[in-house]
C-alpha cells in the first residue's frame, strides 16, 4: 500500500479485515496529515446526498465512481465511521462533520483500526519504482531495498498542498508502466485578484453569497456560499467550486472578470426600498450601521463598500446622496472582482486530473496495464467540488481497491 492518506487508510483496512498481509508505506513522518487539515480540521466527511446525486456532482468522470460508491456510498461510510468509534452528524442536513468537529480525531480512529487489523505501517518511505514480472507487478523499490508484493495499491494522492504530502510521484508511477495523464489543474483553489482591497480584508467572511463569472457563455447563477477574503483575493467555497473553471480560463486569458451578489436573497429594488426606509425612519443613523445591522455584513466590509462607492464613512441616511446610494445598490448586487491567478497547486486543496480512468476498470480499481496493480484517491482523474465529495471518493475507492487487491471482491 503506497500512501496513508484516507484512500491507503481506508485500502489497508479492508484488505487487512479480508485476510491479506497488508504492508503500508508513507513517504511522510506521520499518516494522514492532509486528512488532519480537511474542512479547518474539522472534516468534512461526506454529505447526504443518495448515490446518483452524489455521482452527478463529480462531473463526466462520475459514474466511474459507481462500484466504489455501491460499496461504501455515504450511508455505509457512516456505519463504518461508528463502528470504530467516530460519531458523525451533519448540522445543516447535508454535510457531515465528526461529532467531535476534529479531523484529528478521524485519522487517529482510521490509524488505530489499522493497527487492530495487523498492518506494518512504515514512515519517510519512499517508492521509487514498481518492479514487474511479465505482465504482473512483483514488488516495489525503495530509496534503500526493495520489497516484494503480490499487490500494490497506489493511494498517494495528488500534487497539491504539498506541504501536506501532496507530491507527484504516484503519476510518475503510473506513467512508468504505461498509464496516461489527464492535464492536471489547481482547483479548489483560492483566487488572486487584480484588485487590492481584499487583502485589507483578510479573514473576513460574507456568508451565503453568490459569485459568478462576468463573462458571455458563463451561468449568471453563479455559486452560492460564504465567500472569505485572503491576503491575496477571495476564497470560501462559492468561490474555490468555481476555482477550477477559473484556473483554466486563466491558461487562456490573463483575467477573468468576477461578480458578487452579497444580497442575493432580495432584489436590488427591495434594497433600494430600504434606503428610503432608512432615509425616513432612521434618518439620523449613519449608513454605515444601518448596513451592517440591516444586512447582517461585517462592519469592515461595509467600509470599504462605502469607500467604493465613493460615500463619506460617517455619513447619516437622511443626507446620503442619490447617486451614491444607487452605487452603493449596485455594488450590493454587482461587486466587480478580477481574477488575475489562483494561489497554484501549493494552496489547491484538490487537483483535477490525474491519472486518466480508462486504462482502469472501475469494478475493481485494477490497472489494465499490470495485474496486481490498483489505484484509489486523488491521484485518479476524478473530483468534486466542496462538500465532502473528495473525502468520500477517497474513502470508497481506497475500500474498493482494498477488497480487489485481498481477492475479496464478490464474484
Ligand atoms: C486544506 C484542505 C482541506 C480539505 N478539506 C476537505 C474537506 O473538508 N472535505 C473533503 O471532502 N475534502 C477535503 N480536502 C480534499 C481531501 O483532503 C483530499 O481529496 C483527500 O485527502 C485525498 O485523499 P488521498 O488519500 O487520495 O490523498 P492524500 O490525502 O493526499 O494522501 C496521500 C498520502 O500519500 C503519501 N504519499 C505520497 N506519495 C507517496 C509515495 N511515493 N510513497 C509513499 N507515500 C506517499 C502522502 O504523503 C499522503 O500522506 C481538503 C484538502 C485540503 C488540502
Amino acid at each position: 500500500m503506497l500512501g496513508g492518506g484516507p484512500a491507503g487508510l481506508m485500502a489497508a483496512i479492508a484488505a487487512a479485515r479480508h485476510g491479506a498481509k497488508v504492508t503500508l508505506l508513507e513517504r511522510m513522518p506521520e499518516p494522514g496529515l492532509k486528512l488532519c487539515a480537511t474542512g479547518g480540521g474539522r472534516s468534512n466527511l461526506t454529505n447526504t446526498l443518495a448515490n446518483d446525486a452524489f455521482m452527478e456532482k463529480l462531473g463526466r468522470q462520475g459514474r466511474f465512481a459507481e462500484p466504489a460508491l455501491r460499496l461504501m456510498g455515504p450511508a455505509q461510510l457512516l456505519e463504518f465511521f461508528a463502528s470504530i468509534g467516530v460519531k458523525t452528524h451533519a448540522p445543516d442536513g447535508f454535510h457531515v462533520y465528526p461529532v467531535s468537529e476534529s479531523a484529528t480525531q478521524v485519522r487517529d480512529a482510521l490509524l488505530a483500526e489499522v493497527q487492530r487489523s495487523k498492518v506494518k505501517v512504515l514512515m519517510n518511505m519512499q517508492v521509487v519504482e514498481l518492479i514487474r514480472s511479465g505482465d504482473r507487478v512483483a514488488g516495489i523499490k525503495l530509496s534503500k531495498g526493495h520489497m516484494e508484493a503480490d499487490a500494490i495499491i497506489i493511494a498517494t494522492g495528488s500534487c497539491g498542498y504539498p506541504a501536506l504530502g501532496g507530491n507527484d510521484s504516484g503519476y510518475a508511477l503510473a506513467r512508468s508502466v504505461g498509464h496516461s495523464m489527464a492535464p492536471l489543474a489547481p482547483a479548489l483553489v483560492p483566487i488572486i485578484t487584480r484588485e487590492r482591497w481584499p487583502g485589507e480584508l483578510a479573514g473576513v467572511s460574507l456568508p451565503d453569497v453568490r459569485v459568478w463569472v462576468d463573462m458571455p457563455g458563463h451561468s449568471k447563477d453563479g455559486m452560492c456560499g460564504d465567500l472569505l477574503f485572503t491576503h491575496n483575493g477571495i476564497s470560501g467555497p462559492a468561490v474555490l467550486d468555481m476555482s477550477g473553471g477559473i484556473a483554466k480560463l486563466l491558461t487562456k486569458q490573463f483575467a477573468v472578470p468576477m461578480r458578487v451578489e452579497v444580497l442575493p436573497r432580495e432584489t436590488p429594488q427591495e434594497t433600494l426600498a430600504r434606503f428610503d426606509a432608512w432615509r425616513s425612519g432612521s434618518g439620523k443613523k449613519q449608513i454605515a450601521n444601518l448596513l451592517a445591522e440591516g444586512c447582517a455584513l461585517p462592519h469592515s466590509f461595509v467600509k470599504q463598500l462605502l469607500l467604493l462607492a465613493g460615500a463619506d464613512p460617517e455619513v447619516i441616511a437622511a443626507e446620503l446622496p442619490a447617486a451614491v446610494r444607487d452605487q452603493l445598490v449596485t455594488l450590493l448586487h454587482s461587486l466587480p472582482l478580477t481574477a488575475r491567478d489562483t494561489e497554484g497547486f501549493k494552496r489547491a486543496m484538490v487537483v483535477r486530473g490525474g491519472i486518466a480512468l480508462r486504462d482502469i476498470t472501475s469494478e475493481t480499481l485494477e490497472s489494465e496495464k499490470l495485474w496486481g496493480l490498483y489505484f484509489a484517491g486523488e491521484v485518479l482523474d476524478i473530483d468534486g467540488p466542496c462538500g465532502g465529495f473528495n473525502l468520500q471518493w477517497a474513502f470508497a475507492s481506497g475500500w474498493l481497491a482494498g477488497l480487489s487487491a485481498a481477492g475479496a471482491l464478490p464474484k
